[in-house]
């Protein structure tokens, strides 16, 4: 990519987008196109030909999905199949027609299978049955990077796919009851310590085990990968090292400050013991994680402060 490339983030305001957003920014590339989901609806082909039709956008990162945690997927399976099938199919095949000289596809690792051996390899996808609550979503993810590796394979595009792990930053979900386990943990020991609550409750044993990437980190990967690599295969984002939901909740205790205890729910799941992922490509490629827990976990508090918890107050 070039300074003054045309470049389009398509779900800006999410997690992963907003990250890409800052990042490519703070790079000095200044050709940069986003549109909110009000100003452009993705899953409208009409509305999407229109967009590319117009701004003929040179790069695109493919952010923009319906995402959610299990209790959202179990809910609405169907917006979960349809949107996301609507949104890269009507993205990639404009990019396709539009002559985009490279697009960069957004996957996840929750669509490996099931019980695929840990760290997840990126040649384990597609060898075994998927989560069944959230199978609707990946089987949709998996559409989109088959349909980008077909449109490389027959039209000789450029598209590429990452596998990002779990993800924590700005712009994350903090709802306690559709969050993931380190936005939820953020709140709850914030919470505690405001109203001086004597414990706060962690779900599960603490045994489980798991890995978290800081989302400005996936954005550099990101922005490397589209500048670096052309394979067909996915690449796997992550920082290689897990840790436990015991430790992780003696961290966010000690960044808050709270004084308190910590108690264990045990008649929530734990879920799956561990999730983990293999790096070594994306090592090899000449990419690392940077930015330690401890500097994400508060980036990531500071954020909540600034953003969610002067609301709630
Ligand atoms: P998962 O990685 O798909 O299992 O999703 P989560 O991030 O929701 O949960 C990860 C682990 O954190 C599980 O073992 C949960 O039981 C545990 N956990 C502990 N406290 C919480 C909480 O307050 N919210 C969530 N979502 N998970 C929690």
């Amino acid at each position: 990519m070039e300074r003054s490339s045309k470049i389009y983030i398509a779900g800006h305001r999410g997690l992963v987008g907003s990250a890409i957003l800052r990042k490519l920014q703070a790079d000095g590339y200044t050709n940069l196109v986003y549109k909110t989901s009000q100003e452009l609806d993705l899953r409208d082909k009409n509305q999407v030909d229109e967009f590319f039709a117009e701004e003929k956008p040179e790069y695109i990162f493919l952010a923009a999905a319906k995402v959610g945690g299990i209790v959202a997927n179990n809910e609405y399976p169907a917006d979960f199949i349809r949107d996301n099938l609507m949104i890269q199919t009507n993205v990639i095949d404009a990019a396709y027609r539009n002559g985009v000289k490279k697009l960069l596809f957004l996957g996840s690792t929750c669509i490996y299978p099931k019980f695929a051996p840990q760290p997840l390899k990126e040649e384990y996808l597609l060898t075994g049955e998927l989560e069944p609550t959230n199978e609707p979503y990946a089987i949709a993810k998996i559409a989109g990077i088959k349909m980008c590796q077909s449109y490389n394979r027959q039209y000789g595009t450029k598209y590429i796919s990452v596998m990002p792990t779990n993800l924590y930053g700005p712009n994350d979900n903090f709802d306690l009851h559709t969050s993931h386990v380190l936005p939820a943990l953020i709140r709850k020991f914030h919470e505690a310590k405001e109203n001086n609550a004597p414990y706060v409750e962690v779900w599960g044993t603490g045994t489980p085990r798991r890995e978290f990437l800081y989302s400005d980190d996936l954005a550099d990967a990101c922005v490397f990968l589209m500048n670096n690599y052309e394979g067909n295969e996915i690449v796997n984002v992550g920082v290689g090292e897990d840790i436990s939901i015991k430790e992780l909740a003696e961290k966010i205790k000690n960044i808050v400050g709270y004084q308190g205890e910590i108690k264990f729910d045990t008649t929530k799941p734990d879920g799956t013991p561990r999730k983990l992922v293999d790096v070594s490509k994306i090592n090899a490629l000449g990419w690392k994680a940077s930015i330690s827990l401890e500097e994400g976990l508060q980036k990531a508090y500071q954020w909540f402060l600034d953003n969610v918890a002067v609301k709630t107050n």
